[in-house]
């Protein structure tokens, strides 16, 4: 049996030849942004949701790309249950609250598993990336999966990728992935633009903040590292709820207080970017 031969990725064929591998931007896009965790369940999708929202409510024109392909999360916490239409070259992104998405969740049945190897994911980034019709963004908000993989590499080493922003709990297990990812964007040479500290207290009924997960850690991590501090969101049942509905916090309710941390975050981007 002829032996099969592995997929090679651009990045690892330009490199074997010696060559600088090209970064192309996303179609359609002016900057990058991804939302990285190290850990699962800190709340990255969340935040990724709300901080696009965010952005659109200052003035920019937005997309957001679900890149957790085993673990797409955008479908639910957009409430969006369309297939993305198709010319047979191009996929359209769906539009949910004027905002441009895209979920390999809005192309499979939500309860199927993603049971694909590496180079699956691969391709399937570089159709997200490459092959929708994204139009006139200023930003595109990208929803990474929790980790250190496939799809952190192929998007560091073959798409032009203008800064990524780290969401943490303030657990020590957490705080240690953290590390990693840290590592790993400085090794891949994209930008930190700082560290999220999210679940940081409570405000118990009686006023006062509990901080259940420990103190300070995210950002002893950011100084430790010299990256930027971006700041903390608390524990309020309103993000999970309004999340799980479909239609997040910064849409349901911009007033909150909750709302105004995220459109303070997207002011900083605005401003750093445009
Ligand atoms: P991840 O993308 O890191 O896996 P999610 O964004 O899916 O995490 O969040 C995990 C759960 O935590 C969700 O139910 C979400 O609503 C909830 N959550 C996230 N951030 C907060 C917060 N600051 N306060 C309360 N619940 C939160």
């Amino acid at each position: 049996m002829p032996k099969e031969k592995p997929e090679l990725s651009d990045a690892m064929r330009a490199k074997m030849s010696g060559k600088t591998p090209v970064k192309n931007p996303i179609n359609g896009t002016r900057f990058t942004i991804a939302i990285s965790s190290a850990k699962g369940g800190v709340g990255k999708s969340t935040f990724a949701t709300n901080l696009a929202l965010a952005l659109k409510q200052v003035g920019c024109k937005v997309g957001l790309l679900d890149a957790d392909i085993y673990g797409p999360s955008i479908p639910k916490m957009f409430g969006i249950n369309e297939k993305p239409k198709s010319d047979g070259q191009k996929l359209e992104p769906i539009v949910k609250y004027d905002i441009q998405c895209m979920s390999i969740g809005f192309l499979t049945d939500q309860q199927t598993p993603m049971i694909w190897r590496g180079p699956m994911v691969t391709s399937a980034i570089k159709t997200f990336t490459q092959k929708v019709n994204w139009k006139d963004l200023d930003f595109i908000i990208v929803d990474m999966p929790p980790g250190t993989g496939d799809t952190q590499l192929t998007f560091s080493q073959e798409i032009k990728m203008d800064g990524a922003i780290i969401v943490s709990t303030p657990q020590e297990v957490a705080l240690l992935d953290v590390k990693r990812g840290i590592k790993m964007f400085d090794k891949l040479g994209v930008k930190i633009l700082g560290l999220i500290d999210n679940m940081s207290y409570f405000t118990g009924d009686d006023g006062k903040k509990y901080k259940i997960f420990g103190e300070g850690g995210v950002k002893k991590t950011a100084d430790e590292f010299k990256k930027e501090f971006l700041g903390e969101i608390p524990i309020n049942s309103e993000i999970g709820k309004t999340g799980d509905n479909g239609k997040p916090i910064v849409e349901s309710n911009p007033n909150h207080e909750i709302s105004k941390i995220y459109l303070e975050f997207a002011n900083k981007i605005k401003s750093t970017y445009l």
